[in-house]
This record gives C-alpha cells, sequence and structure tokens, in this order.
C-alpha cells in the first residue's frame, strides 16, 4: 500500500489533526511553552499559588528584566517586570519563595563588544579592498606607456615563408633584398650600402601585407614585433609616444629584427588635418615615430615595415628618404596570382580532383587573398557539415554565394512577385547576353538571399579589363543599360505604375558611373575635364571647410543635367532593345521561374537561338555553348 496522497481517502478516527500536539520531549525539557501569566498574575501566584499555579522559585535576570518562574510542576516561565521591582521582591520574600539574581549584565556587555569588533573587522576589510583596487588602477596607468606589441620571437615561431605567399611576385621580389640584409648584412656594409629602415606596404585590405611581413621575419629568423598603429594611441596626451619609444627600445635590443606597424595611417595622417587642427596625441604619436626613425643608425638591423591602404593621406614627413623611402604596391591578384592563392590554401585541404583551381581563379575576379582563403574555408566548413570527406564543386558554388550574395534565404512562395522579380532579372540578364561591351553572364537566378535580395543576375567583368585597369566609355555605357535592364523590364510588362523600388540599387549605381563619366573621365558634352577628384573624404575637417564644389554653380547644374541625360539614355536603349523582345523574356522568365537558377552558358544559348540572325554576330562567340 502506498503512503502517498489519494484523493478521496478519509482521515483515520483518533485525535482531531488540527489540534497541536506539543513534542513529548520539550515537556521532558522543562521547555513547555505555557502561556506566561501577566504581572499581576505572577504577583497573585506569589501570594496564593496551589496546585499547578504553586510556584517553586523565581530567578530575576537583571540585564533583560524579567523573571523566570518555575513551576513546582516543573514548569517554567518568563514574565517582564520593573526596573529595580521592589513590590516583586517584597511579595516573594512573604510568601517565602525563593529568589535569586542572575548578574547577566558583563554577558550583555560581551556580546555588544563582539558585534562592534565584527563592524570594525568589516569597515577595514572593505577599506583594504578599496585601496588595493585604486592601487591596480594606478599600476595600470603607470604601464599605459609601454608597447603592447606582439613579439614572435624564435625562428621557429614565425612560422610563414615566402612560399606561403602567393600572387603578389614583384612585391616578393623586392622584399627578398630584405631578407638577404638580415641574414648577411656584411654584404651590405662591404659596399658601403644602405638597407632602407622603412619599407611601406600600399595596397588593399586582405592582399597579404601581413603575411608578407610575418614571412620576411620566417624567411630570415628574425623576431617580429606586430603592432596596430591605433593600439598606440590612447586617450592621454603622450601615452603613444611613449609606447613608440618603449617598441623600439625592445625592438633595438632585439635587433636584427622586422616591426611592423600596421594600419600606419591611424597615426601618420598629414598633421594638421581635422576640425581645431587635429588630434594633439596622434600628432604627437607621429612626431616620436619620425624621431625614433631617424635615431637609429643607418643598418643597425631593425627594419620597420608599415602597412596601408591609404598612402595618399600619409605626411610627407613620413615618406622622406631616411624614413618609409621605399613604397610597395601590394595590389589585387590578378587570375594566375589567384590561382596561386588558391594552391597555396588548398595545400591543408581535401580537393576533389574534379575542381579546377584555374576556373575557380577566373570566377573571383576582384577577390583578395584574404577572400580566395575565406572561400576554400567556406568551402570546407560546409563539406564537413555535409559530412564529405572532400571538397567538391558544389561546396565551392556555394561557398561563393555565400560570401558574395551572403546566406541562402527560404525560396518565394508568392507567384505574383516571385514573376515580377523573374522578370526584372532577365532584364538584366538579356541586356548583358545582347550588349558586346558589357560583362559576361554568370548565372541568373530566383533563389533569394537573406537581406531581402529577392534574386540577381550575376555577371563576370572581363579579365583583360579587369587586369589592364582600362575602362572605356563603352563599357560603362553598357553598365549603365544593364543596370537599367530591371526596371526598363517592368515598365514594359507591368506597366508605368506597377514598377517597384527593387531597382534603387540599380539606380544608384547608374548615378554614380554617370557621375564619375562627367565629372572624372570627360566622357560627356561637358568636355575633357576632371571636376572631382577620387571622393574619397578622409579628413573631415578639411573635407568640412572645403565643403564649397571647384566649379561655378552653373557648371554644377550642367553636370546634374548631364547625368541626367545619361541616365535617360541608358533607360531608353534598354527599353528599346527589351521591347521587341517581349516574347523571348516571357519565354526566359518561365525557364527561370521552372528551374530558380539558369546559368550564364545555357541563358546565352537560348538567346541565340531565338534573337535574328542579323544579331547573332552581335553576340561575343566566347559566349556561346557548343
Ligand atoms: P592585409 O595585411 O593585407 O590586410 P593579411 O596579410 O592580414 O592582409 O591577409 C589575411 C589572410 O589572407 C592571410 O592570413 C592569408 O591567409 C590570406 N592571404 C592574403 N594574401 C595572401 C597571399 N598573397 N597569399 C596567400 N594567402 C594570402
Amino acid at each position: 500500500m502506498s503512503n502517498g496522497f489519494s484523493p478521496g481517502s478519509k482521515p483515520a478516527a483518533g485525535p482531531d489533526p488540527t489540534q497541536v500536539q506539543p513534542p513529548s520531549l520539550w515537556r521532558e525539557l522543562g521547555l513547555e511553552r505555557a502561556p506566561a501569566p501577566s504581572y499581576s498574575q505572577l504577583l497573585q501566584q506569589l501570594r496564593h499559588g496551589q496546585g499547578p499555579q504553586r510556584i517553586k522559585d523565581l530567578e530575576l535576570s537583571m540585564a533583560q528584566r524579567q523573571v523566570t518562574v518555575r513551576y513546582a510542576d516543573g514548569r517554567r516561565v518568563q514574565v517582564p517586570v520593573f526596573n529595580n521591582d521592589q513590590l516583586l521582591l517584597r511579595t516573594a520574600q512573604e510568601a517565602r519563595i525563593p529568589l535569586s539574581v542572575r548578574d547577566d549584565r558583563q554577558d550583555e556587555a560581551m556580546a555588544g563588544l563582539v558585534a562592534n569588533g565584527l563592524l570594525l573587522l568589516l569597515l577595514l576589510g572593505g577599506l583594504a579592498l578599496l585601496i588595493r583596487r585604486s592601487a591596480q588602477v594606478a599600476n595600470r596607468a603607470i604601464g599605459f606607456g609601454r608597447s603592447q606589441a606582439r613579439v614572435v620571437e624564435a625562428e621557429a615561431a614565425v612560422p610563414v615563408r615566402f612560399e606561403d605567399v602567393a600572387g603578389i611576385n614583384e612585391a616578393k621580389e623586392e622584399l627578398q633584398e630584405v631578407v638577404t640584409f638580415l641574414k648577411e648584412p656584411e654584404r651590405f656594409t662591404a659596399v658601403g650600402a644602405r638597407i632602407p629602415k622603412g619599407v611601406l606596404l600600399v595596397g588593399p585590405p586582405g592582399t597579404g601585407k601581413t603575411l608578407l611581413a610575418k614571412a620576411i621575419a620566417g624567411e630570415a629568423g628574425v623576431p617580429f614585433f606586430s603592432m596596430a598603429a591605433s593600439e598606440f594611441v590612447e586617450l592621454f596626451v603622450g601615452v603613444g609616444a611613449s609606447r613608440v619609444r618603449d617598441l623600439f627600445r625592445r625592438a633595438k635590443e632585439k635587433a636584427p629584427c622586422i616591426v611592423f606597424i600596421d594600419e600606419i595611417d591611424a597615426v601618420g595622417r598629414q598633421r594638421g588635418a581635422g576640425i581645431g587642427g587635429g588630434n594633439d596625441e596622434r600628432e604627437q604619436t607621429l612626431n616620436q615615430l619620425l624621431t625614433e626613425m631617424d635615431g637609429f643608425a643607418d643598418n643597425s638591423g631593425v627594419i620597420l615595415l608599415a602597412a596601408t591602404n591609404r598612402a595618399d593621406v600619409l605626411d610627407a614627413a613620413l615618406m622622406r628618404p631616411g624614413r618609409f623611402d621605399r613604397r610597395i604596391h601590394v595590389d589585387l591578384p590578378d587570375r594566375r596570382g589567384r590561382e596561386a592563392i588558391l594552391a597555396v590554401h588548398a595545400r591543408s585541404r581535401p580537393l576533389a580532383a574534379e575542381i579546377c583551381l584555374a576556373d575557380w581563379a577566373s570566377r573571383t575576379p576582384g577577390f583578395s587573398g584574404a577572400d580566395l582563403s575565406n572561400l576554400l574555408n567556406e568551402a570546407a566548413i560546409l563539406t564537413a557539415r555535409r559530412e564529405q570527406s572532400c571538397i567538391d564543386e558544389q561546396a565551392m558554388h556555394d561557398a561563393l554565394e555565400r560570401i558574395t550574395m551572403g546566406l541562402t534565404a527560404a525560396p518565394l512562395q508568392d507567384s505574383a512577385k516571385k514573376r515580377l522579380i523573374a522578370y526584372h532579372e532577365i532584364g538584366h540578364a538579356l541586356l548583358t547576353t545582347l550588349l558586346p561591351a558589357a560583362d559576361r553572364l554568370d548565372k541568373v537566378t530566383l533563389l533569394p538571399r537573406a537581406g531581402g535580395v529577392g534574386g540577381f543576375a550575376r555577371t563576370m567583368p572581363d579579365e583583360d579589363v579587369l587586369d589592364s585597369g582600362l575602362i572605356s566609355k563603352a563599357y560603362l555605357q553598357a553598365r549603365m543599360v544593364v543596370a537599367m535592364g530591371g526596371r526598363a523590364a517592368e515598365l514594359l510588362v507591368f506597366g508605368p505604375s506597377e514598377i517597384t523600388q527593387g531597382a534603387s540599387g540599380d539606380l544608384e549605381l547608374v548615378s554614380r558611373i554617370g557621375r564619375e563619366m562627367v565629372t572624372r573621365y570627360g566622357f560627356s558634352s561637358l568636355g575633357p575635364l576632371a571636376l572631382e577628384s577620387d571622393g574619397a573624404e578622409v579628413f573631415l575637417g578639411r573635407d568640412w571647410l572645403r565643403a564649397e564644389p571647384h566649379y561655378s554653380r552653373e557648371t554644377g547644374n550642367r553636370i546634374d543635367a548631364q547625368v541626367q541625360q545619361l541616365a535617360r539614355q541608358a533607360l531608353d536603349q534598354a527599353l528599346s532593345m527589351l521591347r521587341p523582345r517581349r516574347a523571348l523574356m516571357d519565354e526566359l522568365v518561365d525557364l527561370l521561374i521552372e528551374r530558380e537558377t539558369i546559368d550564364g552558358d545555357l541563358f546565352v544559348a537560348v538567346v541565340q537561338r531565338t534573337v535574328c540572325g542579323d544579331e547573332a554576330p552581335a553576340l561575343a562567340l566566347s559566349r556561346t555553348i557548343s
């Protein structure tokens, strides 16, 4: 039988369970809680107490002003009494009941003393904690001026070698001599050659500047001090300068060595720039850096490498001979370079035999070394997630998409919206296929991406254009027309009142290209004038003071009119190219909705099969598939 609670069970017969019975142990100990008599009842009991009320003795507590009454049957109760209670004393004496007095004042005093002592201890403890805290803060403040450079000292600790850096051969060759100098300085000193004290590596982020600096240290087997320039600058003026001093002191102790300062533009910007004349702390840090560079003797063995992607904003004093007098450009890799970088990063990853790195190098124009390394890493993560043993083409495709377009979102269900997006994307894709000067279509897809992208038509810039860095007027015009393709398709198919804001990104691109064509490249009827320079604003202050453009208001109006005209021309051309091909567009939209993704080659084949014979030559032969 269980002894748990069961609903409906009745209490067993016996004493009323609501009546609390005092435990018998209490009674045995004489601690039974009998109701205490009042003061007058106590006097009464003293005088006439009979039977259970008969009092055996009393004990008066001096400190607590109460009397403990012990009855003849052993019960004990406590009754509060007056201070110096003569009546009680007299009554007890008359009734001949023994009364003893307990002097517990000393116990009381002792307890008070202990409590006070504890409080004092607590206070002292708190004070000690506070003092320790502030000492730590002070210590930190004193240690502020120390440089926080990360140092890799032992030869084996810099595991990077030149073979780990690919695709930037010119820069590597230039830096080879620094390695030779660090290894055999006598070869240079014997013929009176002076090795540059500072080498500035200039290039976009992720192109391998840090890697290159590490490779030099690794090849030469010397210590490598690295620090980001932003780490010099602190809230307090003078801290940066003292960190620079400390860094160079440590470097000189370890010479020969490499000191690498990343993002040097954080301290090396032109002095005096900015609102209110500049930033004292940054300028002091820069001054200290310049002084230190002057201070160490030629061929002392300390070689300073600094990286930046904004060499144009650096202070001229940094660049003069004897300081960063050698400047090496580390550019984005070309196709061969990308292939080599992919090969470097593929060394440690199992790739399926089907993967052709040359193809992947062609598919990744504009990617930096860091992007390529990230691509392979993403592909490896996807492979691990799919529990495959080596990275295959599909993983690479998915990784590329993830990097360039973001994470995939759930496919669109709403068919009307899907159709509109399909027409928009087909507009872009069809125009890029039809225009000879435009980029090659890589793929068009309706699979949405996180961040509100409903679909996209991806194009690949021509490798020659990319490598040469020369962009023609025809190419820019074609890009504008292709960008307008989405809006043009919406206009043709859904009418002027149904066009959507989905083209806002395209319109921004068109405006930007148009403005650059007019104000920077002289591609408009305004003539061969550069009215604006590279628009990257670095100095807020300078920009603010020079908010007025260099041209007249009238020229400004003409620039705006020209940009508008270019944009309108692009839209008109897009409309005129798409209008006669409505049937082809419908066919392609159906195909896209059915397949969700159309590969560039298949798209070109479908278009070529349909377009009239006289337009076929306009399609680049290379874009067709047999
Ligand atoms: P930067 O200093 O130019 O911003 P990093 O040197 O920090 O770029 O590069 C980041 C990462 O990208 C490196 O650790 C490396 O994995 C990869 N990487 C960049 N460029 C190259 C290259 N040329 N060869 C091999 N790997 C590279």
